[in-house]
Parts: C-alpha cells; sequence; structure tokens
C-alpha cells in the first residue's frame, strides 16, 4: 500500500514528498483509510513507529475534503497530548503536512503566559494541540469554545494517566460535541485506560504495532 493508492488529498501527497517519506510505516498502513472514513480508532504504538502522521494524515484529509459546509476556524480538531514537548512536536507535524492547506494550527500548554494563547484563540483556528491543564483552565474562563470540534484524539494515554490528568479529560470531552470522530492512542493498556477508552470509543478499529 502507498500513500498515493490510499486516495489521500493531492495537497498531502506533495507535502509527503517534500518531507521525503517513500511509504507509510505499518501502523499508518493499517489506521489511515479506517481513519479517512470517519472510524473511530484504538491505537495501541509506541512513539517512533509514525503514529503522529498516522492520525494527522487522514484527519488533514478530512478536513479538506470538508471544508465548505463548516465555517473556517472554529477548532474543527483537538489533540490532547501529556506534555508541552510533545504538544509542540505534533503541532509542528500537522504544519508540515498541511503545508498547502491554510489550516491554522495552534499549541497551548502551561508555564508559560496566558495572553499570548489567549490572542492565538480570539483569532481562531482549525486543529488545537493542547495539554490538558491548561486547556482546562481556557475553558473555564470561556477563551475557547469547542462546540465545533468534530475531531477527537487522545495520544499517550497512559503518559496523562501517570500524570493525573484522567479528571482533565473528562471534563473537556464533557465541552465536546457528542458526535464525533475520536483517535485514542497508548503504548500501554492498563485497566484505567481501557476503561477511559470503552468510555470514549464507539466501535473502534484496533491496531496495534
Ligand atoms: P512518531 O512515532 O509519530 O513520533 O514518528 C517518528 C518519526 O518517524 C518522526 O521523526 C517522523 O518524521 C518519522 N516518520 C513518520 N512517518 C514516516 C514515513 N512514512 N516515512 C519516513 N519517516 C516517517
Amino acid at each position: 500500500i502507498t500513500f498515493e493508492s490510499m486516495g489521500l488529498n493531492k495537497a498531502l501527497l506533495q507535502a509527503l514528498d517534500a518531507t521525503g517519506y517513500t511509504k507509510p510505516t505499518p501502523i499508518q498502513a493499517k489506521a489511515i483509510p479506517d481513519v479517512m472514513l470517519g472510524k473511530d480508532l484504538l491505537g495501541i504504538a509506541q512513539t517512533g513507529t509514525g503514529k503522529t502522521a498516522a492520525f494527522a494524515l487522514p484527519i488533514l484529509h478530512r478536513l479538506a475534503e470538508n471544508r465548505i459546509a463548516p465555517k473556517p476556524r472554529t477548532t474543527r480538531c483537538l489533540i490532547l497530548s501529556p506534555t508541552r514537548e510533545l504538544a509542540s512536536q505534533i503541532a509542528d507535524s500537522f504544519k508540515q503536512y498541511g503545508q498547502h492547506l491554510g489550516f491554522r494550527v495552534a499549541v497551548i500548554f502551561g508555564g508559560v503566559k496566558y495572553g499570548p494563547q489567549e490572542r492565538a484563540l480570539q483569532q481562531g483556528l482549525d486543529i488545537l494541540v493542547a495539554a490538558p491543564g491548561r486547556l482546562l483552565d481556557h475553558l473555564q474562563q470561556k477563551t475557547l469554545d469547542l462546540s465545533s470540534t468534530e475531531i477527537f484524539v487522545l495520544d499517550e494515554a497512559d503518559q496523562m494517566l501517570d500524570l493525573g490528568f484522567i479528571k482533565p479529560i473528562r471534563q473537556i470531552v464533557s465541552r465536546i460535541p457528542a458526535k464525533r470522530q475520536n483517535l485514542f492512542f497508548s503504548a500501554t493498556m492498563p485497566s484505567e485506560i481501557g476503561k477511559l477508552a470503552g468510555e470514549l470509543l464507539k466501535d473502534p478499529v484496533k491496531v496495534q504495532v
């Protein structure tokens, strides 16, 4: 299987060419076609497997293929990530793969001033990558609205558990429309993570690498 044969948007294929990816990694080959169709996904995979592109590419494809009806800059996709480093890397990946698509990508995490983040949120964005604690602060201060979010990604769920983020995650999810696509990634599946996955996912496709 190739990126071309998956039917990915031309602008994405161009960006992948420029990035130097010649073929999908195993998790990409297994996950991308189903995520493109709008299915929920449970991915059991470590960092280094290419899992970021496994969700970023089909998400960008879906947002690009359906951009007439929805309003632009309404946070159509939310990705939760446990740390600022990971959140920044994920945002960079979305910018790289989406370089020809014109979406606005923002990243939010704690330990820095609120002002610049509030301004970025006010300007509007299409894709938001965030660490849970600071995101919840913005929601509570009403500087962020997630009522148009169509796609939700929880990355590194087991790390979220270790960092005490399960309750904030449930609070954030309660503010996103129930009708949405959910993608859930974890390297391991302790029982609490299995429970959370069961609550969030509807008939998920399971991919383990
Ligand atoms: P990740 O598991 O998402 O952290 O990705 C690990 C590394 O693999 C990153 O540096 C990516 O740029 C790279 N990568 C992801 N997909 C591919 C691919 N299809 N071909 C070559 N490199 C890739």
